[in-house]
């Protein structure tokens, strides 16, 4: 037996990217006469097909496989910036020097480490007592500044590359040098599906949209370098790169002047993460499963503090599975019996499941069975409403099914649900009832 002593996590660097890579995609269009086009964003070999080509599983088995774009030059990957800056702080630009003056690891928490060491580094290199220049991101050009100055990407690796790796093992924090991007890896097409009508292929996904302006620009610079073309020039295309690689990764952070209101943004990697209808917000904390129910909350003060009143809508909907025993045989079966009944299922020991409302028969029950049935007054459920901030967020309550379309509780428990708010407005209305009266 295999025991898992600990997961690392770390950067993706570009050898890693290209390592994974199945696809170097180098075609800036995904379909030509109805067929996928070969090393396009649309690369067959990345999977979503009837038998996948490069692990020969099928649609429902196979996740798809990453390819890669490689860059003309270097980028920087937004969300990585400020800690590029960072770590420019802790190296002498000029002897590549480590400047931290403490390298025992912070009492704080990991992500903060980094900002802990750049912000105590020496002002003055030890060695060759040259004075560091100031860091800063300018959004505008999406570049580093040195000194307010144009610090070109190029010289940002090198800088970053004389670094002693030393403080790396030191320090435990990740390689700098794969914050800056070579290469872009390119999710597979499972990931950006194409909007289908039918069988044909109507559009594609935002991402790979976002995908397409890379390579365009991309090409454009490489051209632009290939051309000899005067360095300003070169400089506009590299900083378009810059603007589409940003874009893509989070659309907020685009400098301002490039951003086109006449038209629909496309969605960024960041935004489907992290906005309320994102992987997290969306499909993670707020994902629907079996047994639940949710829905709007009214006060009642008819309702005791260790009741909650459900819908019947929701109670014949919701089931409680119950073990048949000789004690409640009899009453079950009256209860299966009954028309229409209040069971949904029977479970037979061998798991055999049948569904009562397709089923027609007669079921005589056994002790050792189990049988589903919807709620009832007096069974025991948990109560919870959002946000879930401490324990008392979650609590048990008695069922009382009552004919309305809302969760019903007494006002007294409204504030470790911390659903104050809703008490304020009922009070008021009561008020203002017996006032009009
Ligand atoms: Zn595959
Ligand atoms: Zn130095």
């Amino acid at each position: 037996m295999h025991v898992i002593e600990g997961i690392n996590f770390s950067i993706w660097g570009a050898n890693d990217i290209r390592r994974e890579s199945v696809v170097h995609i180098t075609e800036k269009k995904t379909i030509e006469n109805g067929t996928f086009v070969k090393n396009g964003l649309r690369d067959p070999r990345m999977g979503g097909q009837k038998i996948c080509p490069t692990c020969g599983e099928n649609r429902r088995k196979c996740n798809g496989h990453f390819g890669h774009i490689e860059f003309v030059q270097p980028v920087y990957h937004i969300s990585w910036v400020t800690n590029v800056i960072h770590w420019l702080r802790c190296i002498c630009f000029k002897c590549g020097e480590n400047l931290i003056k403490d390298l025992s690891p912070p009492n704080l928490q990991r992500n903060k480490h980094l900002q802990h060491y750049s912000k105590r580094c020496h002002h003055k290199c030890p060695t060759c007592k040259e004075r560091q220049p100031k860091y800063s991101w300018n959004k505008e050009t999406q570049s580093i500044e040195k000194s307010k100055a144009f610090y070109h990407i190029n010289l940002v690796q090198t800088h970053l590359e004389m670094m002693d790796h030393s403080v790396l093992e030191t320090t435990g924090l990740g390689n700098p040098i794969n914050m800056i991007l070579t290469c872009l890896p390119v999710p597979p097409p499972t990931v950006r599906p194409a909007i289908m009508q039918g069988t044909k292929v109507r559009g594609e996904d935002d991402l790979t949209y976002r995908l397409l302006q890379i390579m365009r620009a991309n090409s454009k610079l490489e051209k632009s370098i290939e051309d000899e073309r005067p360095e300003h020039i070169v400089t506009q295309h590299a900083e378009h790169l810059q603007n589409t690689v940003t874009g893509y990764i989070n659309h907020d952070k685009i400098s301002t002047g490039r951003k086109r209101s006449s038209k629909r943004e496309y969605t960024s990697l960041t935004a489907r993460l992290k906005t309320k209808e994102g992987r997290i917000r969306g499909n993670l904390m707020g994902k629907r499963c079996d047994f639940t129910s949710r829905s709007v909350i009214t006060g009642d003060d008819n309702l005791g503090m260790h009741q909650v009143g459900i819908p019947i809508s929701v109670a014949k909907k919701l089931t409680i599975p119950v073990k048949v025993t000789s004690y409640n045989k009899i009453l079950l079966q009256e209860k299966l019996d009954k028309k229409p009944s209040p069971i949904k299922f029977v479970i037979r020991p061998n798991g055999s499941r049948v569904d009562l409302s397709f089923f027609k028969g007669r079921i005589t029950l056994n002790v050792g069975w189990t049988i589903e049935r919807e709620l009832q007054d007096g069974d025991i459920v948990l109560f919870n409403r959002q946000p879930s901030l401490h324990k008392m967020s979650i609590m048990a309550h008695e069922v009382k099914i009552l004919p309305y379309s809302t969760f019903r509780m007494n006002l007294s428990c409204t504030t470790p649900y911390n659903a104050v708010s809703i008490t304020y407005i009922i009070i008021f209305k009561i008020n203002t009832n017996k006032n009009t009266l």
